[in-house]
């Protein structure tokens, strides 16, 4: 009989413990979170609002969960929650469909006031200095600019969005090369048809002009990351004015009518 006891004492300890555990856990999720994020999401991203109440939840607990896991420090800016809200959002969009997708490649985002012009490693710099994936020293940092970031949300009437834009870089890079081809969600077979559609898309606008955003035309990698801020920022309006475009961005964010 005491056996039973002490064995009874030792497993309920256990189960105290475990719960505690959860509940730090727990506990840590909530302080992360602004208090309005809800609201925040329901008024600046458009993507969130077409998602049904299911989808909803899931896209907050992803928001959620890319605020723990990613630091975001002001530069001479200062971070107000719609940013934090801004960014989670920009961060999770492309990724929505891929339920345990991790930024693996993304350790600090750095944000700006406005269009920066100080010494970094230049590569992977995009127009304007609006955001960048950084290299060399600045390797798994990111940084966007607080008016551009917000002006991709609250413009709804072009196809400009820096942040998706600086995330598809990371998604594209995820596989190892940053070529315009995210084979880590592209099916293999798709490669060849996915490049030639590039190619294509980017002659015609170099030929005749677009309503593609030009800064496409000028590699695979730019192409992707500036076709993906149209494709979730005005699908609609991209599956009529270039439908094969339309349909291969499908295939590759997992995206139905
Ligand atoms: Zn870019």
């Amino acid at each position: 009989m005491v056996v039973v006891f002490q064995s009874l004492f030792v497993l309920g300890g256990l189960i105290i413990l475990i719960l505690l555990a959860f509940r730090m856990k727990g506990e840590k999720a909530v302080i992360n979170m602004p208090e309005n994020y809800k609201e925040l999401l329901e008024d600046y991203v458009q993507f969130y609002r077409q998602l049904d109440e299911a989808d909803k939840r899931l896209f907050e607990k992803r928001v959620e969960k890319f605020l723990i896991d990613v630091k975001i420090t002001g530069v001479n800016a200062e971070i107000e929650e719609v940013d934090r809200i801004l960014i989670a959002a920009g961060a999770i969009i492309p990724v929505f469909i891929f339920s345990d997708w991790e930024y693996i490649n993304l350790q600090e985002i750095l944000l700006y006031p406005g269009s920066f012009n100080e010494e970094f490693d230049q590569a992977g710099t995009d127009r304007y200095i609006a955001g960048m994936v950084g290299t060399g020293a600045m390797q798994h940092k990111m940084i966007l600019t607080k008016w551009q970031l917000r002006q991709g949300f609250i413009n709804n009437n072009d196809t400009h969005n820096t942040a998706i834009h600086e995330f598809v870089h990371l998604v594209d890079k995820m596989d190892g090369t940053m070529d315009g081809v995210p084979e880590i969600i592209l099916e293999r077979k798709y490669v060849q048809q996915w490049k030639n559609i590039m190619d294509s898309t980017i002659w015609q606008m170099k030929t005749y002009g677009s309503d593609i955003n030009m800064y496409g035309a000028t590699s695979h990698i730019e192409f992707f990351a500036v076709i993906s801020e149209y494709f979730f920022k005005q699908p609609e309006l991209l599956k009529t004015n270039h439908t094969e475009v339309y349909d291969m961005l499908q295939r590759i964010y997992r995206t139905r009518d």
